[in-house]
Formats: structure tokens, sequence, C-alpha cells
């Protein structure tokens, strides 16, 4: 049960200056909040029921910047600072630093209004400092990657996918990248996350569907000997949670005159946190005859019963397990079991991050089916990606 506490008509509820260590809600009665000058009270709002108080003392962790007292008989349920700083630990920090800089200017208000200006000054809190500076970071990110799609600077680069068997490139994945004016090649560690998270990761998926798909006819045409040559586009789930997805990808589809089945779709296991409405759009790409992969297998919350719901035709083993199966007999065992799951639901399998000859003749032996890494080639702009295939339409 919540703890409550009675004021009596008049009882202070608390003091400028004192430490804060809760909130109040009004269940009943009402509050006066003021401040004092020359002795004088200044009257800043009056609250009633439902109400809350004497947050800001808890969000900034400052002294209380106004008084408070009870104007009739007050019934309140105390509202503990742990209660509120969990929620404001978890909260975004663009939001963190707003509400911040809101109460921040609440407080000047308040010093203004009591004459008292500066007078509190504490000495700047340095986990705060770090805090604001991560924020504004952000945002100026954000901001940059909202200007750089406008000016078109996100492309595919394009990775072989390679038949490890017979050495030839059998397909191609799309990775994106950022091609800025001020800093040249961004890889997606430096911004993937903040796009995800932003509503930015519907314009930029959109963006690499659109330019890979308008790339793929001349892939084919250097692949024409390859006739099932594939492109694959990473989805992620906000993707397919949007309602416009798939017309916007048979509509880039329809305009290359391509077949879906030289299309495949990656998608993590995250998909399965985007809702019933990504799984839906999930199962009408399958219906179209897109291909579906599994990408960054067994490395997220992986759940066997997902894997068997999902319409899927591929598998991909994640470089983690690719890099440490020499070395580490468990990771062996977790591939070869990974191999018989996808074995055993018909699906392909593609090895990822393959760096040594040795890791790709271990696979060989595992009956891996398909490979890609920079032992082949890494990431590469499409014309050296159309020269890299002239020069060898055989790799490896
Ligand atoms: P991913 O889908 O798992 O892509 C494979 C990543 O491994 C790529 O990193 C690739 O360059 C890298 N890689 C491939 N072979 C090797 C290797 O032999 N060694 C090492 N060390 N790395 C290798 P990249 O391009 O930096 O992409 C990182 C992640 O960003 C991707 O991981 C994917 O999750 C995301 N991403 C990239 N492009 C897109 C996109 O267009 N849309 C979405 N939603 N996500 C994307
Ligand atoms: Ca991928
Ligand atoms: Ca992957």
């Amino acid at each position: 049960m919540s703890e409550q506490k009675i004021f009596a008509t008049n009882e202070i509820i608390f003091s400028e200056g004192d430490l804060g260590d809760c909130a109040y809600l009004i269940e009943k009665g009402s509050v006066l909040v003021y401040l004092v000058k020359d002795e004088v009270e200044i009257p800043l709002k009056y609250l009633g029921e439902g109400e809350v108080f004497g947050e800001m003392s808890l969000i900034d962790c400052s002294p209380r910047s106004a008084s408070c007292r009870a104007i009739t008989e007050s019934q309140l349920i105390i509202v503990k600072k742990e209660q509120l700083l969990n929620r404001i630990q978890e909260a975004d920090p663009v939001v963190r630093l707003l509400m911040k800089v809101l109460l921040e200017r609440l407080r000047t208000q308040n010093e203004q209004i009591s004459g008292k200006k500066g007078q509190k000054k504490q000495a700047p809190d340095i986990s705060l400092l770090q805090e604001k500076k991560q924020a504004l970071d952000r945002i100026g990110l954000e901001s940059r990657i909202a200007h750089g799609v406008d000016q078109n600077e996100f492309v595919p680069f394009y990775q072989p996918i390679v038949d490890i068997h017979t050495g030839k490139i059998v397909g191609c994945e799309a990775l994106v990248r950022w091609i800025s004016k001020e800093y040249g090649v961004i890889s997606p560690s430096a911004f993937m996350d903040v796009v995800e998270e932003s509503s930015q990761i519907l314009k930029v998926g959109k963006l690499i569907i659109e330019k890979s798909l308008i790339d793929l006819p001349i892939l084919r045409s250097v692949f024409s000997h390859e006739k099932n040559f594939f492109i694959s586009i990473n989805v992620s789930g906000r993707q397919f949670a949007d309602p416009q997805f798939i017309l916007h990808l048979e509509a880039a589809r329809a305009r290359g005159r391509l077949s879906s089945q030289q299309i495949k779709l990656e998608l993590t296991e995250r998909i399965m946190t985007a809702g019933p409405q990504a799984l839906a759009t999930l199962q009408s790409c399958r219906d179209l005859g897109y291909r579906l992969a599994i990408d960054d297998f067994g490395t997220g919350f992986s759940s066997l019963q997902y894997i068997a719901q999902m319409p899927l035709t591929d598998l991909k083993i994640d470089r983690s397990f690719v890099t440490k199966m020499r070395a580490d007999k468990k990771y062996l065992s977790v591939v070869q079991s990974l191999i018989s799951l996808a074995q055993s639901l018909d699906l392909n399998i593609i090895a990822e991050g393959i760096e040594l000859q040795e890791e790709l003749e271990l696979l060989q032996q595992l009956q891996v089916n398909m490979g890609q890494g920079f032992l082949f080639s890494k990431a590469l702009p499409l014309d050296e990606f159309l020269q890299l295939a002239r020069r060898r339409k055989k790799i490896a």
C-alpha cells in the first residue's frame, strides 16, 4: 500500500532550501506553493486533488526551490525517490536533458521572483555535465543524420556472398554507409543505434531498399551466368511494423521489374518485439515470394519456438560463432547445432565473418552452403563491387 500523510490546515509540508526526498500526490485537500521575499509570502500556485508537487527536487536532486503548505486539511500520497529515479534513469537521454533544462528554467524564475538569484548556486555536478554532453551529442547526431537523409548521403555498399564450395559469388548483402560531406564514409556502428531509435529508420530503410533495387539489375547483368543471384537487405523490426513497408518494397521491385525471389530480407530476432503487424508483414513478404533470412541468430533472446513459427528461408550464423569455433569446442558445438537446426528446418545456411582460410575449410567440412567475410571481400561501393566481380567472377 502506498504511504499517506495528513497535513492540517496551514501546516508546512516543506520549506525552501529543504532537501527533497519525496514528491506528493494530493488525494484530498489543497496546497499552496509559495516563495518568501522580505518575509512576505508570494503565492506561486494553488494545487488541488489529483495534482503532483515536490517532484522537481527528485528529478534534479537539488534542494526545494519553493515552500509548500496545506490550505485545507490535506491527505497526500508520498511518492518515493526510488519510484521516480528508476524511471528517469531509464528514460531517453534527450528527454531527460529537456526535463532538466525545463527545471533549471523554472528554478531560475523562482530565484528571480524571490530575489535570491544565484545564492544557492552549487559547484557543477560532473555526472550531470557528462549527461548533458551525451544528450547534446545525441541531439546533434540526430540532426546531422536527418540532414544527411535529406541530402541523400546514405547509400548501400555491397559485400559478396559466396558459395563456399565453388567459390562463386552467388549474391551480396547491402550494408548502409553514410557518405558525410564533413566526415567521409561512416559505418553503421557510429549511427545505426540512433537511426533505429528514431523515426529516421523508416526513411533510411526506404532509401536503402530503393537504391539497392535500382542497383540490382546492374549487378545481375554482371552476374548473368548466376541466374539465382540475389541481394540481401537488412530490415529492422520498425520497418516491418510500418503499414507502408510492403507498398514501398513492391513499388521499388516493380520499377526494376525484379522477381521477389532475387530479394532476400534479413531480419533479427528483435522482430519478435516489434508487434503483431511486423509478423503479419513478414508472412505477407514470404507469400509474395521474398526470401527471408534470420540474421545474427543465437546472439539475442533466441527461442526455438519463434524460429519454427517464422516463414524463413535462410539462417545466418553470426560472426562471433565463426570467429571462436576453431579455438573453443563449445562454439564449434553451437555452430554444428545451428547447422543441423537449419538443415532440419530446410533453411539455407550462410556463415558470416569468415576471415581465415582455416575457418572456410572447417565450414566447408561442416556442410555450410554460403559464406561472407573479409577473406572474400569487405563491403564495397557499387562500382568497386562490379570491378571485383569482373576481375574474378570466381574468388576464394
Ligand atoms: P550485419 O547485418 O550482421 O552485417 C554484417 C556486418 O559484419 C557488416 O558490418 C559487415 O561489414 C561486417 N563483416 C562482414 N564480414 C566481416 C568479417 O570478416 N570480419 C568483420 N570483423 N566484420 C565483417 P557493417 O556494415 O558495419 O554493419 C553493421 C550492422 O549494421 C549490420 O550487421 C546490420 O545489423 C546493420 N545494418 C547495416 N546496414 C543496414 C541497413 O541497411 N538497414 C538496417 N536496418 N541495418 C543495417
Ligand atoms: Ca545482415
Ligand atoms: Ca549478421
